[in-house]
């Protein structure tokens, strides 16, 4: 008997059904052939009039092109900010700064459904994801910190909050219109104008906001968004006009990025990556643990920054946890993206899924035991089956490096101190998560992890008031919340 139709066995599955497909209509989604550069409320073309394809992963197929922006063009950028805060938005009532976020954030409501299904079409992350998280959670940031705008003074009593000037603000392709919401919105409620580059591979949600910005009527200059490469954003990072870089991407780019600032006065922040710790004690709700562990990693293919890629099972419940973990697993659906059953959708891309083999071949190779499930997965485009490694130790390249796939190593644990001390041990410190029923066993391990997001019987929760961000590796500064303000200000 095959793992899976043991698994349904012992849950009562009768016959081997399967869902019939529940696909997201595309037909109201507007791409167009190409996208130019957006600088000084206008799309541009390049300077050196180049474009690059962007695909989608869960077909291999051509979605648009987009402009190749050069340091040229991001001198164009930072221009157009620069004046646009000296002569406009700097000016602007704070009271007035707002009502242009709140409508940035409502027209993102009015057109969640297109930003989702574009989002998914670019990145290859599931519909039900960028529906029920993405884009609302987008949304959300913008109303959160358009209240913000008129009351700097009340987060900083006694000070008297000024903005920076210009921010260049770096986003990866994991959380594409997600993140570029978490930069634009406190840089543009703190007074900044701001230049941005998405990731290479998902620019279309960025450039989507960039044409509703523009119906926004927000003034020209104040965003501006560059879409290129990684030179791209070194021009950014490198630009002598700019005042603060908020980077979000790998600690690999984030090094390279905090030494090119070192001798400059630019302020800056760095989410970077991470290696997160899921930790379940004996006296957990096991379920709901499981429940929590399967959305920790497998929630967008595993491409999340905080994913708990690590798991610490007590030694007396791990024949449970792993049993109810397989079981679990074998009843996820890895495919189209578009459709509302997927669970897993696309790797994001070739290079990406490339990888994620790697990683594979080098767990199987360091001697941890490789199980995954046996799910179908679609012939064309880039797809991953959710995979577990077990009786993994602490020196394995699988528990030490961050993977960013659905890729999950299991260890386990005796005592409290074990499990404090094996979960800190990794140059990361971003995220992490502990189960049991015991209060004070939950504030004990949660002092002791050195990460700066913590959840305790829950996962990958997030909230525009609250704080985010690493220690170690993982980062510099906060984003979210009050103090995602501060990075944006001066405070007199
Ligand atoms: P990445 O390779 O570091 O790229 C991030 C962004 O930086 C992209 O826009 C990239 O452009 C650009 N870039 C590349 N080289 C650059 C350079 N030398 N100077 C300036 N910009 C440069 O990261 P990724 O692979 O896109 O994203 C995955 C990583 O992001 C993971 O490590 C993940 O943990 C991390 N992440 C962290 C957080 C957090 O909040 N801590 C959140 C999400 C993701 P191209 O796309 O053209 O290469
Ligand atoms: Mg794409």
């Amino acid at each position: 008997m095959t793992v899976k139709a043991e698994a349904r066995a012992r849950l009562n599955f009768s016959t081997d059904w399967t869902y019939a497909p529940a696909p997201e209509s595309a037909s109201h989604a507007q791409i167009k052939p190409r996208y130019d550069l957006f600088i000084n409320g206008k799309f541009v073309a390049p300077a050196k009039g180049e474009y690059f394809d962007t695909i989608n992963p869960s077909n291999e197929k051509k979605l648009a092109e987009v402009g190749q922006g050069t340091g040229e063009d991001v001198d164009k950028a930072v221009r157009a900010a620069r004046s646009a805060y000296d002569k406009v938005w700097s000016k602007m009532p704070a009271k007035e700064r707002g009502k242009y976020i709140y409508r940035i954030a409502r027209m993102l409501q009015e057109r969640a459904r297109e930003f989702a299904v574009i989002e998914s079409m670019d990145g290859g992350k599931a519909i039900r994801e960028s529906r029920d998280v993405d884009v609302p959670l987008a949304a959300a940031h913008f109303f959160y910190y358009a209240g913000w705008a008129d009351k700097l003074e009340y987060a900083f009593p006694g000070k008297q909050p000024t903005a920076l000037g210009v921010a260049g603000q770096i986003i990866p392709w994991n959380f594409p219109l997600l993140m570029a919401a978490w930069k634009l919105a406190p840089a543009l409620a703190t007074g900044n104008t701001v230049v941005l580059k998405p990731a290479e591979t998902t620019p279309l949600t960025a450039l989507k906001l960039a044409e509703l910005i523009q119906e926004a009527e927000l003034p020209p200059g104040v965003v501006n968004i560059l879409t290129g490469a990684g030179e791209t954003g070194a021009a950014i990072v490198n630009h002598p006009d700019i005042d603060k870089i908020a980077f979000t991407g790998s600690t690999e780019v984030g090094k390279i990025i905090q030494k090119s600032l070192a001798s400059s006065r630019k302020k800056f922040t760095l989410e970077l990556g991470g290696k997160a710790a899921n930790i379940i004690f004996d006296d957990a709700p096991i379920d709901q643990a499981v429940e929590g562990i399967i959305n920790g990693i497998f929630f967008n293919q595993g491409h999340v920054c905080c994913a708990g890629s690590r798991l610490f099972v007590q030694e007396s419940c791990y024949d449970e946890v792993v049993r109810k973990l397989k079981d679990r697993m074998e009843t996820l659906i890895v495919g189209d993206p578009l459709d509302k059953n997927t669970d897993i959708g696309a790797i994001n891309s070739k290079m990406q899924l490339e990888k994620i083999h790697e990683y594979l071949k080098i767990g199987a190779d360091d001697g941890a035991e490789q199980w995954c499930t046996s799910c179908n997965v679609p012939e064309k485009g880039y797809f991953c089956r959710p995979t577990l490694f077990l009786n993994c130790s602490q020196s394995h390249r699988i528990v030490q490096e961050e993977i960013f796939g659905p890729v999950l190593a299991v260890q386990t644990f005796r005592t409290v101190e074990e499990a404090i001390e094996k979960a800190n041990n990794t140059p990361y410190g971003l995220s992490g998560g502990v189960w049991t029923d015991k209060g004070s066993k939950i504030f004990k391990v949660t002092s002791k992890l050195r990460a700066g997001v913590i959840w305790a019987n829950t996962y990958n929760k997030f909230d525009p008031t609250s704080p985010f961000g690493g220690y170690k590796e993982s980062g510099v500064g906060r984003e979210g919340g009050l103090h995602g303000l501060l990075p944006y200000l001066n405070l007199n």
